[in-house]
């Protein structure tokens, strides 16, 4: 029987690479994919360490994969042998109330590739033809790696109505806060500004577009935070889901206005409940994306709306997956990838 590589994460001291049955051939209507690149967020380090609400270890990650078609099942006729793409990770059942009002990423019966199912942080994987992407032509594996990343915030903006002139609030400088203040630019918003503890990410908040870039920890942020917006926010984009970070939001915004929480929280947060009824603020969760938004996201990279090097920090081969896993709970790394391919 023909193997391949696969990582499977026990705990975050436990990240192996296992040899597995190699998936195939892809039957009807499905896609044989030989992964290339592989993204590790803010999931997979919560997952590994046994703090994600809706993953249980031993899991077998990868949902933010490049790769290159190998084969195509029957049925398949406008992927062929050759082709980059990119996954959408999302497994929904097409058939509850949410997926028919074409909201299936939150769909009742949701499931993650690399989350709930094996994921492709492994050599190869078949997936519905539905669930891949082909990337435009020269598009680079390595920006197409920021797709996945990136369609969260896009997905995240056009919920929040972020639009031409609208004055936005970021907290919290990972990847998805500063993919929030790249889709909140291109969705029209006239001011951004970008709140990190850490100096290394409010500098990189700088360098892609933020009017300011200010210490979260500072005790005069939200003051001056409001001189930049020039008065309180329309949207402010809670990135890291804490009893601080929303108490800030709530701070920050406008009477009126959208508090949409895009971070994982790692629990139930308290959120000053008076403020919002009396200020008549709205109080909303993202999760994921939709087809859509992940058009929208390769046409942005297409665009040039951000470089890969602004946001990939470290590139480890599988092999040493588990160095990529340490590395990505280092707060001072941003985006860290896995490189799959045999070792020569
Ligand atoms: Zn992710
Ligand atoms: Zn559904």
């Amino acid at each position: 029987m023909e193997t391949m590589r696969q990582v499977v994460v026990t705990s975050t001291e436990d990240i192996r690479v296992e040899e597995v049955p190699r998936p195939g051939p892809p039957g009807e209507g499905e896609v044989l994919v030989a992964s290339t690149l592989v993204g590790i967020c803010g999931t997979d380090v919560h997952a590994a360490a046994g703090h994600h609400p809706f993953i249980d270890r031993p899991y077998r990650p990868g949902h933010e994969v490049v790769g290159v078609v190998e084969q195509v099942g029957p049925g398949v006729a406008d992927l062929a042998a050759g082709d980059h793409v990119v996954l959408e990770p999302n497994l929904a059942c097409g058939h509850c109330r949410q997926c028919r009002n074409g909201r299936y990423n939150i769909c009742r019966n949701l499931a993650v590739f690399g989350c709930q199912t094996a994921g492709g942080m492994a050599d190869a994987f078949v997936v519905p033809r539905h669930r891949l992407h082909r990337l435009p032509a020269g598009m680079s594996d390595e920006l197409a790696a920021l797709v996945e990343p990136l369609a969260t915030p896009v997905h995240a903006v056009r919920r929040a109505g972020v639009g031409p002139g609208s004055r936005v609030a970021v907290l919290g400088a990972g990847p998805i806060g500063l993919l929030v203040l790249v889709a909140a630019r291109h969705a029209g918003a006239e001011v951004v500004v970008v709140t990190d503890v850490l100096s290394e990410k409010r500098e990189r908040a700088a360098r892609l577009g933020a009017d300011a870039a200010l210490a979260a920890d500072d005790p005069g942020m939200v003051a001056r935070a409001a001189e930049v917006l020039r008065g309180p926010a329309d949207v402010v984009f809670d990135c890291v889901a804490r009893e601080s970070s929303m108490a800030q939001a709530i701070d920050l915004v406008d009477k009126g206005g959208t508090v949409m929480v895009v971070g994982i929280a790692a629990g139930p947060i308290p959120v000053p409940l008076h403020l919002v009824q009396d200020r008549e603020i709205s109080v909303i969760g993202s999760l994921m994306y939709v087809r859509e938004d992940v058009e929208e996201a390769i046409a942005l990279l297409a665009a040039g709306a951000v470089e890969a090097t602004d946001l990939v920090t470290a590139t480890f081969p599988l092999d040493r997956a588990a160095e990529a896993f340490a590395a990505s709970s280092d707060p001072q790394q941003v985006k860290v990838l896995v490189a799959v391919g045999r070792p020569s």
